[in-house]
């Protein structure tokens, strides 16, 4: 039993909007109507990460996002990371929790427009797992269709990223989910939270890997959506790949690779040409 002193994990600058006052967000507003969106989940990811891996993920990219681009001159701001979303195909495995497409669009139009009454114009909605991003779709289009003048983007580094894992990853037998990639990535932020002395190289069969994460698959950047059966039979352990492989370096450098789309896409899309 860990001491009731013991501190979890220490999370860096800047605030999320739940972790600022009203007071700061009205004067933050005076300099941008732009805020990022994490958009999460609490699911399996093997034994040797957290259930939050994907809010964690989520919210660290968009920390980063935001710091690069106040270097940029471009100030946003971020929410509050959305902890829960459609994660149907980890349901085999206890704590996790899924809500429905329904749900999960519904929840984010409301952020949205919550946002949208306080004075916030640019919504981008930025994943922490990719099993959302049909659902951040359906909301970003229904957050324009409802507004005179709102702005809504959803941003998949995920395709970006995918296309230079083999310069980012030392694996070269198909790293995905708790794998050696996010593994490294939870290793930079939350190490108190990572075991990977608790989990155990598992490759899949490439067919099946294929269709979960393949370049044609359209989160990677193709043209293909496969939907997804449950995890559980593809995997008993629930992650995909070798955690045993990870290291923080592995980790800095996929972020920097999702940093340096994501913010040349906002600067480009919100800040240069903002019509
Ligand atoms: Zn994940």
């Amino acid at each position: 039993m860990a001491r009731d002193d013991q501190v979890l994990f220490v999370q860096k600058v800047p605030p999320t909007l739940a972790e600022m006052s009203g007071a700061e967000v009205r004067e933050r507003l005076e300099v941008t109507r732009t805020v990022l969106i994490p958009v999460g989940a609490t699911e399996d990811h093997g034994p040797h990460l957290p259930l939050g891996t994907d809010t964690m993920e989520g919210r660290e990219i968009c920390r980063r996002t935001a710091v690069r681009l106040e270097e940029m001159g471009c100030p946003v701001m971020v929410a509050p990371a959305v902890p829960f979303g459609t994660s149907s195909f980890h349901m085999g495995f206890a704590g996790t929790i899924t809500i429905s497409s329904a749900t999960l669009v519904a929840l984010l139009r409301e952020i949205a427009m919550s946002l949208y009454q306080g004075g916030f114009r640019n919504f981008v909605f930025i994943h922490g797992h990719d099993g959302n991003l049909s659902s951040m779709m359906v909301a970003a289009q229904e957050v324009v269709d409802d507004t005179p003048d709102a702005k809504a983007v959803v941003c998949n580094w995920l395709a970006a990223l995918s296309a230079v894992y083999h310069t980012v990853q030392t694996s070269t037998k198909g790293e995905g989910h708790g794998g050696e990639g996010e593994t490294s990535r939870l290793l930079v932020t939350h190490p108190e939270l990572v075991h990977p002395e608790r989990a155990a190289p598992h490759h899949i069969d490439p067919d099946v890997m294929r269709k979960i994460q393949g370049p044609d698959h359209v989160k990677a950047g193709g043209g293909i959506y496969y939907g997804t059966r449950s995890y559980r039979d593809v995997t008993p352990y629930g992650h995909i790949g070798d955690p045993t492989l990870a290291k923080p370096e592995t980790g800095e450098k996929g972020y920097a690779v999702i940093v340096d789309w994501l913010s040349a896409v906002i600067k480009r899309d919100f800040f240069d040409q903002p019509r």
